[in-house]
């Protein structure tokens, strides 16, 4: 009898059942997740991973976390934060309630934005991607689009504008220089018997920011060109004189160009994202002249490219709280952006009282999203000695913060008031590191 060949019971390594209901005990995660980290673990005999493997499995879920980067619209965050609630019903989505027949999601929506941004009509699609993709594909299929050499730009994620009109179909044509494109260099392209012009595209470049001898042209001077004139003003300004703050626009945003007054200067059509200084769900909105929109929306494409009802719903509940000016007090985005100085000091006096740790310094938020590119907000946070940003991270709910010269800083421009008794709870449960 060679010993070494028996496994005593306690050696053998435990059954899948038995390690996914150890798991249980740990993890709220359906059975047949922990099942299959215990397969794994077990697999690879070492059953004592499969905890680690769950708790991996939970951190890659979507989950909220509180943003305490200073970053109001955190690409990684989700930008806008949201505030909506829906109920558990069936919705109207494409129902006409006035005559009982079929209706188009668009239609009220499409109302309310136009209203808000002083346009004919509007159209939503999945996001400002899609809105560029859509209005080229439906204006200038095999036809030129003038684009500024300095606008032609990668706005992240894959998204740059040459290679969304190649898609399209339409043909690219660049003018001016890097730095300089002026009025009679569109003018030059649109007078050449070569090009077959559908639209002349603008692209603001919300992420980036040149100095020095530069010089773009306008809109109010493109709009003489007599072609449509479509502008990409990506971060989705309503109005840049904000009339739903009461007061003048805030200093962060002079530069910011915005859809109404866009429009009053002469652009055919506008587009922006729905999820940054808009302040709502992921989308893309469309507004300007009735019979492009028209065109747009009948374009197959925009039937790949439609949102759904959590989002027109959503959005809807936004366009009416700017409409009734409710702005400041139901749109997170706007909240954060607008908390006074003195509030966010009182909360983190009050935080580093309570949690007995780091202390208050002033600090730099930016609104984000690469909208108003060198623009800051003044704000308050807390500041600790080492780096914490993993013990932070790990917390329920994760807290993401940011370092720099080896401090942890907790802004709270990008926090939920109501978050701060989780904060202290977080932070005076962190291990002493310096
Ligand atoms: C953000 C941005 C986009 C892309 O918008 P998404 O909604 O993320 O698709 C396009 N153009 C400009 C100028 C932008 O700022």
């Amino acid at each position: 009898m060679a010993e070494s060949s028996t496994i005593s019971a306690d050696q053998r390594p435990p059954s899948v059942d038995t390690l996914a209901r150890e798991l249980a005990l740990r993890f709220e995660l359906p059975h047949a997740v922990l099942v299959d980290c215990a397969r794994i673990a077990i697999a690879r005999g070492d059953a004592k991973q499969a905890g680690q493997l769950a708790d991996e499995f939970r951190r890659q879920l979507l989950t909220d976390v509180i943003n305490a980067t200073g970053v109001l619209l955190h690409t990684n965050l989700g930008r806008a934060p949201l505030a909506y609630q829906h109920r558990q019903r069936a919705n109207s989505l494409e129902f006409d309630l006035l005559s009982g027949e079929r209706g188009s999601r668009q239609r009220g929506i499409g109302k309310l934005l136009a209203l808000l941004c002083g346009a004919e009509a509007a159209l939503v699609v999945n996001n400002n991607a899609a809105a560029i993709l859509l209005v080229v594909s439906a204006l200038a299929n095999q036809r030129d689009v003038v684009v500024a050499r300095g606008e032609s730009v990668e706005i992240g994620g894959g998204f740059r504008i040459p290679e969304v009109l190649e898609q399209s179909g339409s043909r690219l044509v660049d003018v001016g220089t890097t730095n300089r494109t002026r009025l009679r260099d569109y003018r030059k392209a649109i007078d050449s018997r070569k090009n077959d012009i559908a639209l002349v595209l603008k692209v603001h470049p919300s992420n980036y920011h040149i100095e020095g001898f530069v010089e773009d042209t306008p809109v109010d001077e493109l709009a003489t060109l007599g072609v449509p004139i479509v502008a990409d003003i990506g971060s989705g300004l309503i109005d840049n004189s904000c009339p739903w703050l009461f007061g003048p626009a805030p200093t962060w945003l002079v530069n910011e160009p915005a859809a109404k007054q866009t429009l009053a200067s002469g652009a055919s059509l506008v587009t922006f994202s729905g999820d940054k200084l808009f302040g709502g769900p992921q989308c893309g909105i469309i507004v300007g002249r009735a019979d492009l929109i028209d065109s747009c929306a009948r374009h197959p494409l925009a039937r790949a490219l439609r949102p759904g009802a959590l989002i027109i719903s959503s959005l809807q509940q936004l366009a009416l709280s700017y409409l009734k000016r409710t702005v400041c007090d139901d749109v997170p985005f706007w909240k954060m952006a607008t908390a006074p100085l003195d509030e966010l000091d009182r909360r983190a006096q009050q935080i580093v009282a309570a949690a007995q740790r780091g202390r208050v310094v002033d600090c730099l938020a930016l609104p984000g999203a690469g909208s108003t590119p060198g623009a800051t907000i003044p704000s308050r946070g807390i500041s600790m000695v080492g780096d914490y940003l993993e013990d932070l991270r790990a917390h329920q709910p994760p807290i993401i913060g940011r370092v720099a010269d080896q401090q942890t800083l907790i802004d709270l421009r990008s926090v939920d008031p109501d978050d701060d008794s989780i904060l202290i709870s977080a932070l005076s449960a962190l291990p002493a590191r310096q």
